[in-house]
């Protein structure tokens, strides 16, 4: 390997790793005192990222010497400087090694893999497919291919995506006509391998895009599938933004002698900012109605457990003047494709979202992001506020949070290697259709002089009657809750 290049082989005894810089639920000495970033097994080197320059002199994308065209390309869509995970993963791709990346979605890693992608497809033949992109979900499937299509202008390289809950006829007719990249989620795919005249084995090229999100999918079997059809002699790129075992002997079946690149794997990008609110469940609603009133949340995703929930919220909002919009796994392909454009273009302002339907959506400019419900891992949570702070954007997230809640808030912290800033939910508005305005001098005033004890008792304005047709959700009375509220992580990070 060139001294040039971003990523230099270290044998464990001379690697200066810190035991914490990598050591992590991925990595197979997690309680050593030393420690070494995962290599699949039978890896004889051990790749580390080169120290990054990301945050010192900024990288050009010039160095890469990629094709004019793709230069010109890479300008057009504003990008001046490489980002961390494109510093160290263009290099070894345009190299053809085999790459296992660590890093989620809004780290750039898209066009870390696509940008040397095409410079490879530019020599050999054309019309052919010879790059094939395996992605969980539709959505990250559309995302990468307009990526591929963006960065290819006037490359002539095609490319085709493939996914379910569409006619595949049109799919299959893109492959027939020749192109030379497909992106696919791996039913579809499959389903489509079955046609005779349609064959994998020109790829040179295959990448599995968020593999973990495919395992937690039960995509694995259908991966495996696939990559019987290939051709042994190609480049592989895994990219995971978490390596669970399963991966692991995924990566280790899939890559030889692969460079090891690591971008923050589990903690969100420093361009967010961590808020905690601690709010009882059956206010969630009145208090995200005061934050999307009272700040400037130009762009916010708003998540939720549920795809009930997420559609009663969206509609809720939409009731109280908020242009909102769901996205959930009950959508058609069509009903989705609506949410998505709605919110890119500005006409939603908010989305409310589950996990599964909202895993790698790429908005840019989403200013917030607000976990309705807390998410059920630390994984989760970085998936989530990875929706905002995107590249070098700032981006806020903030999370409601109850006393059920303390283990996961405890996760999630230790994960950011922080506290989150905890802040007061203050007064809330009461709900308009149930609640008349509180008489002058009652509970609302008294509050508000005093932010610790409106954090603890959020809606003690409310008259009696609407207090008592919310008793039933309450659970406990308010100076249990008001005591229970305090999470044992509550300092703030300031
Ligand atoms: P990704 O992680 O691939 O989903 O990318 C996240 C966002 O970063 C997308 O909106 C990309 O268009 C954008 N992006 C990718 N690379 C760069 C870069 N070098 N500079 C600025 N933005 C970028």
């Amino acid at each position: 390997m060139s001294a040039a290049s971003p990523v230099e082989p270290v044998s464990r005894e001379s690697s200066t790793l810190q035991p914490d810089s990598y050591c992590s639920f991925f990595c197979p000495r997690q309680n050593a005192d030393r420690c070494y970033p995962f290599v699949p097994t039978g890896g004889p080197a051990i790749a580390r990222p080169a120290k990054s320059t990301f945050n010192g002199v900024l990288m050009s994308f010039k160095q890469f010497q990629l094709h004019p065209t793709i230069n010109k390309n890479i300008a057009a869509q504003g990008y001046t400087t490489p980002t961390p995970i494109q510093e160290q993963a263009i290099t070894p791709v345009l190299a053809g090694q085999d790459v296992l990346g660590l890093a989620q979605t809004g780290t750039g890693k898209t066009a870390a893999f696509v940008l040397p992608m095409l410079q490879r497809l530019l020599s050999g033949p054309r019309r052919t497919l010879r790059a094939l992109i395996v992605a969980p979900t539709r959505e990250l499937a559309e995302q990468i291919h307009e990526n591929v299509i963006n960065l290819a202008q006037g490359t002539s390289l095609r490319s085709v995506v493939v996914y379910g809950g569409v006619g595949k006829q049109p799919q299959i007719k893109g492959i027939r006509a020749g192109a030379e990249i497909v992106v696919a989620c791996p039913g579809r795919l499959l389903d489509i391998l079955t046609e005779k005249d349609i064959t994998l084995k020109g790829i040179e090229t295959l990448v599995l895009d968020e593999a973990d999100h495919m395992f937690d999918k039960g995509f694995l079997p259908d991966i495996r599938r696939i990559v019987r059809q290939l051709p042994k002699d190609r480049q592989s790129l895994v990219f995971s933004a978490t390596m669970p075992r399963e991966i692991r002997r995924l990566a280790d079946e899939i890559l030889i002698d692969p460079c090891v690149l690591q971008v923050n794997h589990t903690a969100p990008a420093p361009t967010i900012s961590h808020a905690l609110i601690r709010i009882a469940k059956a206010e969630k609603t009145q208090l995200l109605r005061k934050l999307l009133a009272e700040r400037e949340m130009k762009s916010t995703v708003v998540f939720t457990r549920t795809k009930h929930k997420a559609r009663s919220l969206a509609r809720q909002l939409e009731k109280s003047g908020f242009p909102a919009v769901s996205l959930q796994g009950n959508l058609s392909q069509q009903q989705r494709r609506r949410a998505m454009d709605g919110f890119r273009d500005g006409t939603f302002r908010v989305l409310v979202a589950t996990d599964i339907a909202a895993r790698g959506i790429d908005v840019s400019g989403v200013s917030h992001v607000i976990n309705y419900d807390v998410p059920d891992t630390a994984e989760t949570y970085t998936h989530r506020t990875g929706r905002t702070g995107r590249a070098h954007n700032h981006g806020q997230a903030i999370t409601f949070a109850d006393n059920d809640d303390r283990q996961i808030i405890t996760r999630i912290e230790r994960n950011l290697g922080k506290k989150m800033e905890l802040e007061q939910a203050g007064e809330l508005p009461a709900p308009a259709a149930r609640i008349a305005p509180a008489p002058r001098g009652q509970g609302n005033s008294r509050n508000s002089n005093n932010p610790a004890r409106s954090a603890a008792k959020p809606a003690q304005g409310r008259s009696k009657s609407s207090q008592a047709s919310r008793r039933p959700s309450r659970g406990k009375g308010r100076a249990s809750r008001a005591a229970s509220f305090d999470f044992g992580v509550g300092a703030s990070a300031k």
